[in-house]
Protein backbone atom coordinates (compact mmCIF):
# COMPACT_ATOMS: atom_id res chain seq x y z
CA UNK A 1 0.00 0.00 0.00
CA UNK A 2 1.27 3.35 -0.72
CA UNK A 3 2.16 5.58 2.46
CA UNK A 4 0.73 8.85 1.42
CA UNK A 5 1.41 12.08 3.28
CA UNK A 6 -0.51 12.43 6.22
CA UNK A 7 -3.76 13.45 5.06
CA UNK A 8 -6.23 16.39 6.19
CA UNK A 9 -8.67 15.02 8.68
CA UNK A 10 -11.84 17.34 9.25
CA UNK A 11 -14.00 16.35 12.07
CA UNK A 12 -17.44 16.79 10.08
CA UNK A 13 -20.16 17.40 12.32
CA UNK A 14 -23.25 15.63 12.60
CA UNK A 15 -26.29 15.99 13.59
CA UNK A 16 -27.95 17.00 16.93
CA UNK A 17 -30.09 15.53 18.58
CA UNK A 18 -33.28 17.12 19.30
CA UNK A 19 -34.90 17.13 22.70
CA UNK A 20 -38.02 17.82 21.72
CA UNK A 21 -40.90 15.71 22.74
CA UNK A 22 -43.52 14.83 20.42
CA UNK A 23 -45.28 17.69 18.64
CA UNK A 24 -44.69 21.21 17.77
CA UNK A 25 -41.46 22.99 15.76
CA UNK A 26 -40.25 23.99 19.15
CA UNK A 27 -36.98 25.53 19.24
CA UNK A 28 -34.08 23.09 18.32
CA UNK A 29 -31.25 23.35 19.53
CA UNK A 30 -28.51 23.77 16.88
CA UNK A 31 -24.94 22.06 17.78
CA UNK A 32 -23.00 21.86 15.41
CA UNK A 33 -18.81 20.90 15.64
CA UNK A 34 -18.23 21.42 12.19
CA UNK A 35 -14.70 20.93 12.42
CA UNK A 36 -11.27 20.90 13.98
CA UNK A 37 -9.34 23.76 14.49
CA UNK A 38 -10.13 26.78 12.16
CA UNK A 39 -12.31 26.46 9.06
CA UNK A 40 -14.14 29.40 9.64
CA UNK A 41 -12.83 31.12 5.61
CA UNK A 42 -14.70 29.58 2.80
CA UNK A 43 -14.79 26.30 2.92
CA UNK A 44 -13.80 24.37 -0.08
CA UNK A 45 -16.27 21.93 -1.91
CA UNK A 46 -15.17 18.78 -1.46
CA UNK A 47 -16.07 15.59 -3.39
CA UNK A 48 -14.60 12.10 -4.17
CA UNK A 49 -12.00 11.58 -6.93
CA UNK A 50 -14.55 8.91 -8.47
CA UNK A 51 -17.54 7.02 -7.83
CA UNK A 52 -18.65 4.89 -6.77
CA UNK A 53 -17.53 5.19 -3.00
CA UNK A 54 -17.42 1.47 -1.32
CA UNK A 55 -18.72 1.38 2.30
CA UNK A 56 -18.25 -1.00 5.28
CA UNK A 57 -20.16 -1.66 8.36
CA UNK A 58 -18.38 -2.75 11.60
CA UNK A 59 -18.49 -6.07 12.92
CA UNK A 60 -20.16 -4.57 16.12
CA UNK A 61 -23.29 -2.94 14.74
CA UNK A 62 -25.81 -5.82 15.43
CA UNK A 63 -27.16 -7.54 11.89
CA UNK A 64 -30.67 -6.71 12.70
CA UNK A 65 -29.48 -3.01 11.98
CA UNK A 66 -27.25 -3.51 9.02
CA UNK A 67 -31.10 -3.10 6.56
CA UNK A 68 -31.40 0.42 7.83
CA UNK A 69 -27.74 1.07 7.12
CA UNK A 70 -27.93 0.09 3.96
CA UNK A 71 -31.16 2.39 3.40
CA UNK A 72 -29.61 5.68 4.17
CA UNK A 73 -26.68 5.01 1.21
CA UNK A 74 -29.84 3.33 -1.27
CA UNK A 75 -31.34 7.00 -0.71
CA UNK A 76 -28.26 8.68 -2.43
CA UNK A 77 -28.43 5.85 -4.77
CA UNK A 78 -32.39 6.27 -6.31
CA UNK A 79 -31.38 9.78 -6.42
CA UNK A 80 -28.63 9.73 -8.32
CA UNK A 81 -30.77 7.07 -10.56
CA UNK A 82 -27.01 4.37 -9.83
CA UNK A 83 -24.94 2.78 -7.50
CA UNK A 84 -22.55 5.90 -6.23
CA UNK A 85 -22.59 3.68 -2.88
CA UNK A 86 -21.84 0.12 -2.98
CA UNK A 87 -21.77 -1.83 -0.12
CA UNK A 88 -18.25 -3.82 0.41
CA UNK A 89 -18.50 -5.84 3.33
CA UNK A 90 -17.97 -6.13 6.90
CA UNK A 91 -15.49 -4.56 8.41
CA UNK A 92 -13.70 -6.88 11.31
CA UNK A 93 -13.53 -4.68 14.32
CA UNK A 94 -13.34 -5.10 18.16
CA UNK A 95 -15.42 -2.64 20.40
CA UNK A 96 -11.60 -0.97 21.99
CA UNK A 97 -10.55 -0.48 18.15
CA UNK A 98 -13.53 2.24 17.47
CA UNK A 99 -10.84 4.56 16.84
CA UNK A 100 -11.39 7.42 13.56
CA UNK A 101 -7.96 6.57 12.99
CA UNK A 102 -8.42 2.84 12.54
CA UNK A 103 -10.33 2.26 9.61
CA UNK A 104 -8.68 4.94 7.08
CA UNK A 105 -9.78 4.42 3.81
CA UNK A 106 -12.53 1.39 4.50
CA UNK A 107 -15.32 4.02 4.83
CA UNK A 108 -16.22 2.57 7.76
CA UNK A 109 -20.01 2.78 9.83
CA UNK A 110 -19.88 2.01 13.14
CA UNK A 111 -21.73 2.08 16.24
CA UNK A 112 -20.93 2.54 20.13
CA UNK A 113 -22.63 3.40 23.03
CA UNK A 114 -20.00 6.13 23.70
CA UNK A 115 -21.00 9.50 23.99
CA UNK A 116 -20.39 11.80 21.02
CA UNK A 117 -19.68 14.77 23.81
CA UNK A 118 -16.57 13.15 24.27
CA UNK A 119 -15.18 13.73 20.69
CA UNK A 120 -12.80 15.88 19.22
CA UNK A 121 -14.53 19.43 18.72
CA UNK A 122 -17.90 18.68 20.15
CA UNK A 123 -19.72 21.99 21.47
CA UNK A 124 -19.46 22.03 25.44
CA UNK A 125 -21.91 23.80 25.78
CA UNK A 126 -24.83 20.87 24.28
CA UNK A 127 -26.74 19.18 26.75
CA UNK A 128 -26.69 16.49 24.40
CA UNK A 129 -23.74 15.27 22.39
CA UNK A 130 -24.42 14.60 18.62
CA UNK A 131 -26.34 11.64 17.57
CA UNK A 132 -23.54 10.83 14.59
CA UNK A 133 -20.24 12.11 13.21
CA UNK A 134 -18.52 11.64 9.83
CA UNK A 135 -14.49 11.76 9.57
CA UNK A 136 -13.53 12.92 6.75
CA UNK A 137 -10.05 12.57 5.54
CA UNK A 138 -8.84 14.79 3.17
CA UNK A 139 -9.61 18.46 2.38
CA UNK A 140 -11.55 19.58 -1.32
CA UNK A 141 -10.80 15.59 -2.11
CA UNK A 142 -12.09 13.30 -0.02
CA UNK A 143 -9.85 10.33 0.45
CA UNK A 144 -11.82 8.38 3.43
CA UNK A 145 -14.80 8.59 5.56
CA UNK A 146 -16.05 7.02 8.87
CA UNK A 147 -18.94 7.11 10.17
CA UNK A 148 -19.68 6.83 14.00
CA UNK A 149 -23.58 6.39 15.41
CA UNK A 150 -23.14 7.41 18.91
CA UNK A 151 -25.08 6.07 22.24
CA UNK A 152 -26.59 3.54 19.98
CA UNK A 153 -28.80 1.85 22.18
CA UNK A 154 -30.02 5.14 23.57
CA UNK A 155 -30.46 7.08 20.62
CA UNK A 156 -31.38 4.97 18.36
CA UNK A 157 -32.85 1.69 20.11
CA UNK A 158 -34.38 1.82 23.05
CA UNK A 159 -34.75 5.49 23.28
CA UNK A 160 -33.76 8.66 25.35
CA UNK A 161 -34.41 8.69 28.81
CA UNK A 162 -35.35 12.05 28.73
CA UNK A 163 -37.60 12.47 26.36
CA UNK A 164 -38.07 9.22 24.98
CA UNK A 165 -37.06 10.10 21.50
CA UNK A 166 -35.47 7.10 18.87
CA UNK A 167 -33.80 8.40 16.14
CA UNK A 168 -33.94 7.07 12.80
CA UNK A 169 -30.62 5.03 11.35
CA UNK A 170 -31.78 5.48 8.22
CA UNK A 171 -31.98 9.37 8.18
CA UNK A 172 -28.58 10.21 9.96
CA UNK A 173 -27.03 7.52 7.70
CA UNK A 174 -28.87 9.84 4.67
CA UNK A 175 -27.15 12.88 6.66
CA UNK A 176 -23.58 11.47 7.21
CA UNK A 177 -23.39 9.74 3.97
CA UNK A 178 -24.10 13.37 2.75
CA UNK A 179 -20.77 14.56 4.66
CA UNK A 180 -19.64 11.92 2.93
CA UNK A 181 -19.86 12.93 -0.63
CA UNK A 182 -19.37 17.44 -0.19
CA UNK A 183 -17.92 17.07 3.29
CA UNK A 184 -18.72 19.12 6.25
CA UNK A 185 -21.04 21.72 5.74
CA UNK A 186 -24.67 22.16 6.86
CA UNK A 187 -27.74 23.04 4.63
CA UNK A 188 -30.26 26.08 6.14
CA UNK A 189 -32.60 24.33 3.69
CA UNK A 190 -35.36 22.99 6.52
CA UNK A 191 -36.54 20.28 3.76
CA UNK A 192 -32.50 19.24 2.98
CA UNK A 193 -31.33 16.28 4.95
CA UNK A 194 -28.27 18.07 5.71
CA UNK A 195 -29.47 20.77 8.32
CA UNK A 196 -27.40 20.94 11.84
CA UNK A 197 -30.56 19.33 13.86
CA UNK A 198 -32.65 16.29 13.38
CA UNK A 199 -35.52 15.56 14.79
CA UNK A 200 -36.87 12.32 16.01
CA UNK A 201 -39.03 9.67 14.61
CA UNK A 202 -42.53 10.50 14.88
CA UNK A 203 -42.02 13.96 14.90
CA UNK A 204 -43.98 16.20 11.99
CA UNK A 205 -40.20 17.33 10.77
CA UNK A 206 -39.03 14.21 10.97
CA UNK A 207 -37.06 13.51 7.61
CA UNK A 208 -37.80 10.75 5.74
CA UNK A 209 -36.44 11.50 2.45
CA UNK A 210 -34.05 13.64 0.62
CA UNK A 211 -34.55 17.18 -0.56
CA UNK A 212 -34.89 18.79 -3.85
CA UNK A 213 -31.41 20.95 -2.78
CA UNK A 214 -29.85 17.89 -1.83
CA UNK A 215 -30.42 16.08 -5.05
CA UNK A 216 -29.63 19.38 -7.08
CA UNK A 217 -26.45 19.41 -4.81
CA UNK A 218 -25.69 15.86 -5.85
CA UNK A 219 -26.45 16.52 -9.37
CA UNK A 220 -24.32 19.55 -9.35
CA UNK A 221 -21.25 18.22 -7.81
CA UNK A 222 -21.11 14.91 -9.50
CA UNK A 223 -22.57 16.03 -12.61
CA UNK A 224 -19.92 14.18 -14.73
CA UNK A 225 -20.35 10.64 -12.55
CA UNK A 226 -23.78 10.54 -13.14
CA UNK A 227 -23.46 11.31 -16.55
ZN1 LIG B 1 -24.02 17.04 9.90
Amino acid sequence: MNSKKPMKKIVSCLFLAMSVTACGAGGGSNIDDSSEGQQSQEAQPARWKKLPIEYKIASTVPTLYHEEIHAGFQAWNQAAGKSIFIFGGIKNLQEDELAPDYTVNQNVVLTTDRSGVASTGADASTVSGPLARTFLYGLSEIHDADIYLFEFNRNFVEGRSDTGDVYSIKSVVMHEAGHMLFGPEHSQDVESIMTAVLYPKGHPQEKLELGLLDIAQLRSVYAHDLL
